[in-house]
């Protein structure tokens, strides 16, 4: 008779029903009490057991109870479709990266804080299980330098996806964004491009390849190494070391941990349910979180880093 009260579960369409809507954000509403999944839309993906539809303006049609909409479309038609959502009175979760351009993503926030909707930027590396843990070590050290390896075979992972190399894609930056999320989230300052080599195939629009020189405003060096060509092994590592020479590992995109050789942590990757529960979150409280910091250090390399022609890119 005193028990909670309980709350209904908080309604949400998706928008592009291709690989990480169906590997990830699917089977994350539906494991999750809180959230019920009413309907997707895309042009051409029917997920099994999705009631979808061809269009953004269909689905709100068929279903005017969906409360909040996941935007898992390819960056370049992220702004166009977040603005129809805003207008329409649905909160908004944007997969990352959040827009195109930066210009794109802020416009995005400024139009959800008007109309009074949550927005959400989501870094899904952010959730990694090693992620906080990093952010401790850092945080009770003097940082020496950090190294960012971020290398995997686009022809393994995206096939198909035609829009990684076109504009707005942002090529190899589409995974190494990733790193930048949990970069900017492990450093307790603000991180600053100094030096860029992009090199982009000449029948591309975006790099495949990226070495890239930033600092911290204290001047912690920080390189990172972006390479989207990248057979055998596989590597999503960001290697810290301490003034005093302590070293760590942070490997497989924040499930692994090392810290002076020794293993700490290998976690399976569970990224999305915390994403998710996040966001259910920021709408029942009427918050969002919007942080564009790891866009912004990929538009400042963009704006000052040097572009080299590489071989033409045949998938
Ligand atoms: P994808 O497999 O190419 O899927 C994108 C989907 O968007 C496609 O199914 C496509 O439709 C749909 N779409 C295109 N235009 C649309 C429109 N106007 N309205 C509705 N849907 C539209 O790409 P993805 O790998 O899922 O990536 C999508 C986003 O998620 C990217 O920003 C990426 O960075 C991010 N992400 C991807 C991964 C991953 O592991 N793949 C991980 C984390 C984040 P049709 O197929 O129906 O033609």
């Amino acid at each position: 008779m005193f028990g909670k009260k309980k709350v209904k579960p908080l309604k949400i369409g998706l928008v592009g029903l291709g690989k990480i809507a169906v590997d990830q954000h699917i089977p994350s509403i539906r494991a999750n009490t809180a959230l019920e999944l009413v309907a997707g839309c895309s042009p051409n993906a029917r997920p099994d057991g999705v009631t979808a539809y061809d269009s953004l303006e269909e689905m709100l049609a068929a279903h005017p109870e969906i409360e909040a909409v996941a935007i898992c479309t390819p960056p370049q038609i992220r702004h166009t479709i977040a603005k129809q959502v805003i207008a329409a009175g649905k909160h908004v979760f944007l997969e990352k990266p959040p827009a195109a351009t930066l210009g794109e993503a802020e416009a995005i926030a400024d139009l959800a804080r008007t109309r009074g909707v949550t927005v959400l930027a989501s870094w899904h590396s952010r959730y990694a299980p090693a992620v906080e843990t990093t952010r401790q070590w850092i945080a009770g050290r003097k940082i020496k330098s950090i190294h960012v390896v971020w290398k995997e075979n686009v022809r393994q992972w995206h096939p198909g996806q035609k829009w990684i190399f076109e504009a707005g894609g942002m090529g190899v930056f589409d995974p190494g964004i990733n790193s930048l999320s949990i970069l900017t989230r492990i450093v307790p300052e603000k991180v600053i491009v100094k030096k860029a080599d992009l090199h982009i195939p000449v029948n591309c629009d975006a790099p495949i390849q990226v070495e890239m020189d930033m600092t911290t405003e204290s001047g912690v060096a920080i390189r990172a190494d972006y390479d989207f060509l990248q057979t055998g092994i596989q590597t999503w590592s960001i290697f810290v070391e301490s003034e005093k020479g302590e070293k760590l590992e942070l490997s497989m995109g924040g499930t692994g941990l090392t810290i002076d050789g020794k293993e700490i942590m290998k976690e399976k990757e569970a990224e999305y349910p915390g994403l998710y529960a996040h966001f259910e979150k920021l709408v029942r409280a009427g918050q969002s979180d919007a942080d564009f910091s790891p866009l912004r250090i990929v538009a400042d390399a963009m704006l000052l880093g040097k572009r080299i022609d590489a071989p033409e890119y045949i998938e």
